[in-house]
């Protein structure tokens, strides 16, 4: 079954062989979707036949949005803690326990509907790959438990039993790592592809938060790092050395630091929902860009510290407050995630990618930043099926 998407107003193909601007812009384009991929992109004139066309009738498409980092496996929500925030209290890494705590008590059924809600409502705002996390079980079981329920929704599983301490081990954190290094990691590894670790003053420390990423590249997983968030760290050189895929948040960055992710393959993911959310200082996505680095955008979906998964709203924060253009948010928010996860099959619409089309009811991308707050996404295909469909029925 083949599909021609035709009278595309703009279509974002982030296929730098078109030079067309960083996005591949072309206009008054079809895409020609056959099975799960794309088969054809270019002019609508020259376009081939299909067994179906659907006319967008001057509509802008982009790739679907790769959300490369979110904590969608959890119990339980902390309204409370973002308004007593709103107030005035300061955010410190603790606060995840009380969600630890309705984790551990949820049943496998009740997790899954709300990592089944989190990733309809991402479908719905044009995402079409998601990263997700464990870390709310910080045991042995419960840390396997979501990394098995994460894995019915997406290939892009990450274990992060070093989130916290687990509270049993709060005397003992060398110990806990110990247990993350180790059964936790082993109880984890048949359902994820990627390991991180929360690298903070109140969660793990450098020499931890290594060891943690040392064993889960002996393990074969590809590493991710959360750091810089809250205050500087000298953890970045190391993390790249190693190979890490993305190092997130990445406010407190020293020039070093900067200069080490701009000349490796680490990607700089920034995560402004969080600090949004935790009224924390925002990174600067210019300095990363001018020096070179790969940057990319995602919403850091968590029920404490940022509980949004609308990547138009990041782009339009980014693009307001990191001083991204908005043709780079745009980027940052397909190609730069699909760098993030390493992954080459989605995150543009060049052949052979996956059909993953976000159309919106516009006639630019650039309406993602220009309008916040506005739902404008108006159909979504994933792997070339048509599964969002917001227009509204006469
Ligand atoms: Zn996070």
């Amino acid at each position: 079954m083949s599909t021609l998407i035709t009278g595309i107003g703009r279509l974002v193909t982030n296929d730098p062989a078109r030079d067309r601007g960083p996005l591949g812009e072309l206009t008054d384009a079809a895409v020609l979707i056959d099975g799960e991929q794309v088969a054809w992109v270019g002019d609508a004139h020259a376009a081939p036949p299909a067994d179906e066309a659907v006319d967008l009738d001057g509509a802008a498409v982009i790739p679907g949005f790769v959300d490369s980092h979110s904590h969608p496996v959890f119990a339980g929500e902390r309204s409370e803690e973002f308004a007593a925030r709103m107030a005035g209290q300061r955010y410190a890494a603790g606060g995840i326990m009380s969600t630890v705590t309705a984790t551990r008590a949820a049943s496998d059924d009740r997790l899954r509907a709300t990592v089944s809600r989190i990733r309809a409502e991402m479908l719905d705002e044009g995402t079409t790959t998601f990263e997700a996390k464990t870390g709310y079980g910080l045991d042995v079981a419960t840390e396997a438990r979501l990394a098995r329920i994460a894995a019915e929704f997406t290939d892009e599983v990450t274990f992060i039993g070093a989130h916290v301490v687990g509270p049993e081990w709060r005397d003992d954190p060398d110990g806990y790592v110990d247990l993350v290094r180790g059964d936790m990691l082993a109880a984890c590894r048949p359902h994820v592809r990627w390991i991180d670790v929360f690298c903070e003053e109140g969660a793990f420390n450098v020499d931890q938060s290594l060891a943690v990423l040392e064993a889960g590249r002996r393990a074969g997983l590809g590493l991710r790092l959360h750091a810089a968030q809250l205050g500087p760290t000298s953890i970045i050189g190391d993390a790249v050395a190693l190979g890490a895929a993305s190092i997130d948040h990445c406010t407190f960055l020293s020039d070093a630091d900067v200069d080490a992710m701009a000349g490796s393959q680490t990607v700089a993911t920034l995560l402004p929902a969080a600090e949004f959310s935790t009224r924390q200082p925002y990174p600067s996505a210019r300095r990363l860009l001018d020096a070179g680095a790969t940057v990319a955008i995602a919403t850091d979906c968590n029920p404490g510290s940022g509980f949004s998964n609308s990547m138009p709203f990041v782009i339009a924060i980014g693009v307001r407050d990191m001083h991204f253009t908005v043709e780079q948010a745009v980027w940052a928010a397909t190609a730069g995630g699909a760098n993030a996860l390493q992954r080459t099959d989605v995150g543009h619409l060049g052949v052979g990618a996956r059909a993953d089309l976000t159309i919106l009811d516009a006639p630019s991308y650039r309406h993602l930043a220009y309008r916040p707050g506005v739902q404008l996404v108006e159909r979504v295909y994933s792997g070339g099926e048509l599964i969002v469909d917001n227009r509204p029925c006469d």
